[in-house]
């Protein structure tokens, strides 16, 4: 099987229950990146597009049914859209996958049901809340009730888009918000079916509405927008701080999780078994297109020589090719832009003068890859952890290996970074876990594993990381008013 699709795709805004184009009929294209076919194309919005699909997000919040139904009848239907895309989820899989470039193994058995997941989680999570009450004596009481904000603008990146769409549509939708969603435009593909999806399930028109184009133009009408009460945004520390500012005016609500160069440290005592491959992963997962890669590997210079042995050969041995093969391990970079950007470093390293450990060029391909955006594993070793490669977060299959001497000295280089999002730990060593653990900087401190989450826990970014929380409550609270009666008892 090859990437090669025969059909190219039409995808339209989805608004008050319908796909349609831009007011203009502007479009624009999108490729596998894989192997540069077009694989759709796009309607682009235009400001007027933008103001139109939020009056209509907020007419169906204003006037609709969705805030005033029942939290049962509502989260049913919530439900309703995890099981269709479980029903779906091959489809939804092959289209990340060449969309995205992300291998259709990854995407099929850990995205997709994740998406539905996020959906499902929350529904029975808002059907659970309840809420505080203060009696004062026997003269008043307070109870408290969480209500919903009311429209909010989703703004994701490309790199896991129907997976994180999904991760802030099921918290929004469970507590009564309606949404105007903005896919990154590099991969609308995937979240454009949510459109039909929650059509399906009985979401009614006006309460999930999808919106494509540049994030310069379209993003930033949505984050302007006075219809648009909240924003939640994933994607990078720089658009994040261009959200800020372009909202100030109408004082929204902001949840932003934002980029990381998470440290990945090795102790000495670490079970190299586990931490090489769960490493590798870390490193190279969506071709190291991952907000928690551990792209900094911070190992202890006793078992340095015996740590790079086994990681090289477990970097050399991954399956570089085809998203849509089974075997593959890594795929392609997204775009040529961001291929162009990652290789940029490959220079970076070499003037900073770090010393390559393998890597560094295009890998072996099939002839019907050979236009893709592939680079090979790369690993580096520097020691100095304020190189512009340890320091800036290059989001490809590009990592540094740093060594260090004593558990201070690992700390101090892991905190040693604008990024706060997570870090990970290889210790048998409890108190030590716990000491680093506690040191660390970080949103998210994996011990001895990587990439766990269960979805009640809280996550997020310290330092330029983000601002706030995602995961069960925080989710909730985040797109939730909490509001408090007081009734006087006498
Ligand atoms: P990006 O910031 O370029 O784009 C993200 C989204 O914002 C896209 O939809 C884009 O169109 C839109 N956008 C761009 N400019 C905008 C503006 N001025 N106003 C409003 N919207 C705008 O990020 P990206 O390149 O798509 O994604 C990669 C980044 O996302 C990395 O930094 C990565 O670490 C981060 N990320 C973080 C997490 C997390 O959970 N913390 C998860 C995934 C990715």
């Amino acid at each position: 099987m090859t990437t090669v699709e025969t059909k190219v795709r039409q995808v339209q805004h989805f608004i008050n229950g319908n796909y349609e184009a831009s007011s203009d009929q502007q479009t624009f294209e999108v490729k596998n990146p894989a192997t540069q076919e077009v694989i759709a194309v796009v309607s682009e919005a235009t400001e007027q597009d933008v103001e139109k699909v939020c009056e209509v997000a907020r007419e169906a919040f204003e006037n609709g049914p969705w805030r005033t139904m029942t939290v049962a009848e509502r989260c049913a239907k919530i439900r309703r859209m995890a099981e269709i895309i479980l029903e779906r989820k091959e489809e939804i899989a092959r289209l990340e996958a060449s969309d995205v470039g992300k291998p259709y193994s990854h995407a099929v058995a850990g995205e997709v049901p994740r998406a539905a997941h996020n959906l499902k989680f929350f529904a029975d999570f808002m059907e659970q809340q309840g809420g505080e009450t203060y009696p004062m004596e026997d003269a008043y009481i307070n109870y408290t009730r969480y209500e919903p904000v009311g429209v909010a603008g989703l703004i994701t990146p490309w790199n896991a888009p129907f997976m994180l769409t999904t991760w802030k549509l099921g918290p929004c939708l469970a507590a009564g918000n309606t949404a105007v969603i903005k896919p990154a435009e590099m991969t609308p593909l995937s979240v454009s079916l949510l459109g039909e999806i929650a059509k399906e399930a009985g979401i009614p028109d006006g309460v999930v509405n999808i919106i494509h184009g540049k994030g310069s133009v379209v993003g930033t009408a949505i984050t302007k927008n006075t219809d648009i009460d909240l924003i939640s945004f994933t994607g990078s520390t720089a658009t994040g701080k261009a959200i800020m500012r372009n909202g100030a005016d109408s004082l929204k609500k902001f949840a932003f999780e934002l980029g990381g160069k998470a440290a990945n440290i090795i102790f000495e005592d670490a079970d190299l078994d586990k931490a090489v491959p769960v490493s590798i992963q870390a490193a190279f997962l969506n071709s190291g297109q991952v907000c928690l890669a551990g792209s900094r590997i911070l190992v202890q210079r006793s078992i340095l020589d015996t740590f790079i042995e086994k990681y090289k050969a477990a970097a050399e041995a991954l399956v570089v090719g085809d998203p849509q093969v089974a075997e593959t391990k890594m795929g392609p970079l997204v775009s040529e832009e961001h291929f162009e950007k990652v290789k940029s470093y490959l220079e970076i390293a070499k003037e900073e003068g770090a010393t390559l450990i393998t890597g560094g060029s295009t890998p072996e391909l099939a002839p019907h890859l050979k236009e893709g955006y592939y680079l090979q594993p790369t690993i580096y070793l520097h020691e100095n952890p304020k190189a512009r490669i340890c320091q800036e977060e290059i989001f490809g299959p590009v990592v540094t290996i740093i060594p260090f001497d004593t558990e201070e000295e690992a700390l101090q280089i892991a905190n040693d970074t604008q990024y706060g999002l997570n870090g990970v730990v290889w210790t048998e060593n409890l108190k030590r876990a716990h000491r680093i653990s506690h040191g660390v900087r970080a949103g998210t401190i994996w011990v001895n594993c990587w990439f766990v989450r269960d979805l009640r826990a809280p996550f997020g970014g310290f330092k330029k990381s983000g601002i706030g929380r995602e995961g069960g409550h925080h989710s909730l609270e985040f797109f939730s008013e909490a509001k408090n009666i007081c009734i006087a008892l006498n």
